[in-house]
């Protein structure tokens, strides 16, 4: 797309001015010295006229914040690489800065309702809209990934606290149930995704086949960059509407705090990667915190082969799916660590193994 090449170019340019200010003359150009000189960059170059103002302007911020990333890494000591020129495929989006003020849209990407947006310099554009927006929109990115266009709003969300609830509840994050709680409900991913993950293994299998570099090779690729997003983007959806679900009904959440990178390192590996459970607690904790609502982390430790009801361990195999205690409690697996982890979370009645 055309305002992706021209806001690129300027990236670039404005590096390179950045970069031979400071070899040939030992002086610093700032962001506003740059934002300065963009009618001179109109006038010379009559295609930045076509795009919207605030877009060229925060390209330059863009810049200014990696050099200032640059430069407190380096005041710190850490590893620092000096901002990089962006070829092609190094540059994916564009930002409108400002889309909302005291209540109104005053920018582009105003939803036209009939499932259009209008984006200047592009024009009307047909969107698929994956949630509703929450807050107050403030910035608005166009970005390319995998062959498709994206408009990605960021919202300010003020706190908007629920109803205090004194209902807790208690979740384990598992493979066979994603979610399985404390009140005995189970949540699984939706079935398209689960379809979607066959078609992409399908298409993986497919890609081995072609020759690298060919035509083919080439589509194809294309093709599972594009399944793999869908699934990202489906995957991302699920965990907003559970996580919105479990904070509407209850005012404590207890989970098992994960060391998911110890997992990874595990055979679960792959299974653990698409399960998502680190960026689905990261979406429960901002929902909770938002609706004031409590979310407590603990160990994870053994919650799956103690027994909720009279507190006895027993060592179960991954395969065994059902708790069966001697005290008469039969439970699903995962429901029965569930309930564990919530009274670990209340008041640590199992603390020390039971
Ligand atoms: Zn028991």
């Amino acid at each position: 797309m055309r305002i992706l090449d021209l806001t690129r170019e300027l990236y670039n340019a404005a590096l390179q001015e950045r970069r031979d200010a400071w070899r040939k003359a030992g002086k610093s150009v700032t962001v506003y010295d740059q934002m300065r000189l963009l009618g001179e960059v109109k006038a010379a170059r009559p295609e930045y006229q076509g795009v919207y103002a605030q877009v060229l302007q925060e390209t330059l911020k863009r810049l200014d914040r990696a050099f200032q990333g640059f430069f407190s890494r380096v005041k710190r000591g850490e590893k620092a690489g000096y901002p990089r020129f962006r070829g092609r495929g190094w540059w994916d989006s564009f930002t409108f800065p400002q889309v909302w003020r005291e209540g109104k849209w005053v920018g582009p990407g105003k939803p036209l309702g009939n499932g259009k947006i209008k984006i200047p310099g592009v024009g009307h554009v047909r969107i698929k809209q994956h949630r509703p927006l929450e807050g107050v929109p403030k910035t608005l990115t166009i970005k390319r990934s995998a062959g498709c266009w994206y408009a990605v709003y960021v919202c300010e969300v003020s706190f908007q606290p629920l109803p205090p609830s004194d209902k807790a509840v208690g979740i384990d994050l598992g493979l066979s149930h994603f979610v399985a709680t404390s009140d005995g409900e189970t949540f699984a991913p939706p079935k398209a995704y689960r379809k979607a993950e066959v078609k992409l293994a399908r298409t993986q299998q497919a890609l081995s086949r072609k020759k690298r570099g060919s035509n083919r090779y080439k589509k194809l690729k294309m093709r599972l960059a594009r399944q793999h997003q869908k699934i990202a983007n489906r995957r991302r959806d699920f965990h907003h509407k559970l996580a919105r679900n479990l904070v509407n009904r209850y005012g404590t959440i207890v989970h098992e705090d994960l060391n998911t990178a110890g997992l990874a390192r595990t055979r679960l590996s792959k299974s653990v990667q698409d399960a998502g459970w680190a960026q689905f607690l990261a979406i429960l904790s901002a929902k909770a915190a938002s609706a004031g609502r409590r979310v407590v982390a603990v160990p994870p430790h053994g919650t799956s082969q103690i027994c909720p009801q009279c507190g006895r361990v027993q060592k179960k195999e991954l395969s065994e799916r059902i708790h069966a205690c001697e005290c008469g409690c039969v439970l699903d697996r995962d429901v029965a660590a569930a309930k564990v982890i919530l009274a670990l979370g209340l008041d640590g009645a199992f603390g020390g193994g039971g």
